[in-house]
């Protein structure tokens, strides 16, 4: 059977675990560690007896950039031959998601612990130079490439436009909009979009928030439509989600209850979508994007003609030991 990561129409969603370090309180505490990691199964045991197998497992020890070829050069060499992807991350508060998307932008992209937003941005903009070097040495005309993009917060079901200097004046309301268009591509309107020249470009976008989705846009030949070069479009989507700890927490009011319903809406409706598209019996069925703004966002860059990779982040110690079990669940159901 031919490895269906690479099939156009492989529409069910990858999952990779990530287990963090214990940090200095939890090896202060005492805390002990309750994860282990059967590589060879690509398995997670938690506790004694609980066992999960997912697409990918990486153990404490394993690095940003192990993290980054496994998960994310495929998707980004996809984006280039114009499959839409998606990469978010899923986990408790303090598991690692920003660490692992790499949303923070406070560290430099060759540093050792940059995470996989600068390192993607980098090798697409290697990637870029490697076919216009290609072609020069083989006397074709020149590719062009447009790199585009987007930066959203999502809070309580409203899209914030992070690139947009005067988001936070009084008054000032969301104008982003999420829209569909006959083909069933997604676009949103009234939000900044940034054409990226380079790497360093792409840092001035420096803003650190989270549930954040970032969308980068690589479109090759944009003006050549006319012509007899081929015009391909692509969108890359970078997901930090909320604390999956939000995802069930009961008894708040006010506009803390709204924020949880609102949380609980976004990730129950991500894992209903996830699911659906997983459960290869329930081919062709509905999928319930609609349920919320972000698989409303995320529509067609899960399932169809896109590739997804969930990356679960979870502690390896003890007295996460429940939250780590429900993130499991959550992952799993994906599958
Ligand atoms: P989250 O975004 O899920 O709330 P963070 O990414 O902010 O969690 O991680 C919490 C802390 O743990 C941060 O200080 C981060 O630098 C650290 N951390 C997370 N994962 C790792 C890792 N794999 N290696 C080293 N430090 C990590
Ligand atoms: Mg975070």
């Amino acid at each position: 059977m031919q490895d269906e990561a690479d099939g156009a129409d492989d529409t069910s969603v990858r999952v990779a675990v990530r287990v963090r370090p214990q940090n200095s309180k939890e090896k202060i505490e005492m805390n002990r560690i309750c994860t282990s990691v059967a590589d060879e199964e690509k398995q997670i045991l938690l506790g004694e007896d609980k066992a999960f197998t997912f697409d990918y497992t990486f153990d404490m020890h394993i690095g940003q950039s192990a993290i980054f070829d496994s998960l994310a050069k495929n998707l980004i060499d996809g984006c280039l031959e114009g499959y839409n992807a998606t990469l978010f991350a899923y986990g408790q508060t303090g598991s690692g998601k920003t660490y692992t998307m790499g949303t923070g932008f406070e560290l430099s992209p060759s540093s050792s612990e940059a995470g996989i937003i600068p390192r993607a941005v980098s090798y697409l903009f290697g990637q870029i130079d490697a076919a216009r070097r290609s072609a020069t040495q083989r006397g074709l005309p020149l590719p062009e490439f447009k790199v585009v993009a987007q930066f959203l917060e999502l809070y309580n079901e409203v899209l914030i436009d992070l690139l947009d200097v005067a988001r936070d004046a009084k008054n000032k309301k969301s104008q982003v909009k999420i829209h569909e268009n006959a083909e069933g591509g997604i676009y949103i309107t009234g939000v900044s979009t940034r054409v990226v020249l380079s790497l360093e470009d792409h840092r001035q976008l420096a803003v650190s928030e989270e549930d954040s989705p970032f969308g980068v846009e690589p479109v090759a030949n944009p003006e050549a439509q006319t012509m007899e070069f081929e015009t391909l479009t692509a969108k890359f989507h970078f997901v930090d989600l909320a604390g999956s700890e939000r995802l069930k927490r009961t008894g708040a009011t006010g506009d803390r209850a709204r924020e949880g319903i609102s949380i609980n809406c976004g990730l129950l409706a991500l894992g209903n979508v996830i699911s659906a598209l997983g459960d290869r019996t329930k081919k062709g069925c509905h999928v319930p994007y609609r349920d919320s703004k972000l698989t409303r966002l995320l529509q067609d860059s899960l399932g169809g003609n896109s590739r997804t990779i969930m990356v679960a982040c979870i502690s390896p110690s003890d007295c996460d030991f429940m939250e780590t079990l429900n993130t499991l669940k959550y992952a799993n159901r994906a599958r």
